[in-house]
């Protein structure tokens, strides 16, 4: 049996019942309850009903929703929440809760913060509004529309025809872990453009062979993350410094710390690789 998926959606679909799942954000944190491996359930969030909120969609049927209460605790680093309740830093619900609950968080992160610093116009500087039907704010002056922006990112598992495949070690990974090369997608280039020239910057390696593997939104702070494989054509490695600090083609029985597993799109290539591998 499938598990239930997050239907995004702006309006609440008619005869919705009241009981919803709520994703209260708070600083980059969300309340998680029932002992920490779900959202609160049920008919009014656990903090109250005064609070902004943010239709988001349905799981199973239940309505979803964003609940903001950064305003209402700006003198408090960490808000009090109700017992049973705990304020969980985003990236660590990564994992610990049902796949459309993490969407449902990391969805409602993104719209809280895309309607918090799109309260003006960027073209005039009046009020906006949030439109009636659509995920977008209105000026209430000139009429721009502004919609939650996505930020999308390629991430790449290069291999060899000796059966290695390219890892590497970025600035922004604190010890010794390895994962797939990623970057984002300039304005104007295609997918399998930004795939060649990320690696082409960041290793000196050219690559042939690009193919979609699957995506992954990613909420940190807006991307969507679009896995590719590709093979190796030419070149040998030489690391863009400012980025990366160490990149390597590792074998499929002598692997470094890098991630594994369904969830993280990276972890997805290298098991994806793995396999095939036969390890
Ligand atoms: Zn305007």
């Amino acid at each position: 049996m499938d598990l239930p998926r997050l239907e995004p959606l702006v309006v609440p679909p008619e005869g919705l019942g009241a009981e919803a799942h709520w994703v209260v954000v708070h600083k980059g944190h969300v309340v998680l309850g029932f002992e920490g491996d779900a959202l609160p359930f049920g008919a009014e969030p656990p903090l109250g009903a005064t609070l902004s909120r943010h239709f988001l969609g349905t799981i199973g049927g239940h309505g979803v929703w964003a609940v903001d209460i950064e305003d209402h605790h700006e003198h408090h680093d960490v808000p009090d929440v109700a017992d049973g309740f705990e304020l969980v830093n985003l990236r660590a619900v990564y994992g610990r809760v049902p796949e459309a609950q993490w969407y449902s968080a990391g969805r409602a992160e993104q719209i809280v913060q895309w309607s918090r610093t799109h309260q003006f116009c960027g073209r005039c500087g009046s009020q906006t509004k949030a439109h009636p039907t659509d995920r977008a704010r209105s000026c209430t002056t000139c009429g721009l529309l502004a919609y939650p922006r996505l930020s999308p990112a390629v991430i790449m598992l290069v291999e060899r025809d000796d059966g290695r495949a390219l890892l590497a070690q970025g600035r922004q990974f604190p010890g010794r872990f390895f994962s797939t090369l990623a970057g984002f997608v300039e304005p104007g280039e295609n997918l399998e453009d930004a795939v060649h020239r990320e690696i082409l910057e960041e290793t000196n390696i050219a690559v042939t062979d690009v193919s979609y593997f699957g995506s992954q939104p990613w909420p940190f702070p807006n991307s969507l993350m679009l896995g590719f494989k590709a093979n190796y054509e030419s070149g040998d490695i030489v690391i863009q410094e400012d980025e990366i600090v160490e990149a390597s083609w590792f074998a499929p029985d002598d692997l470094p710390p890098c991630p594994r597993g369904g969830m993280s799109i990276a972890g997805s290539l290298i098991d994806d690789w793995l396999t095939r591998s036969g390890q």
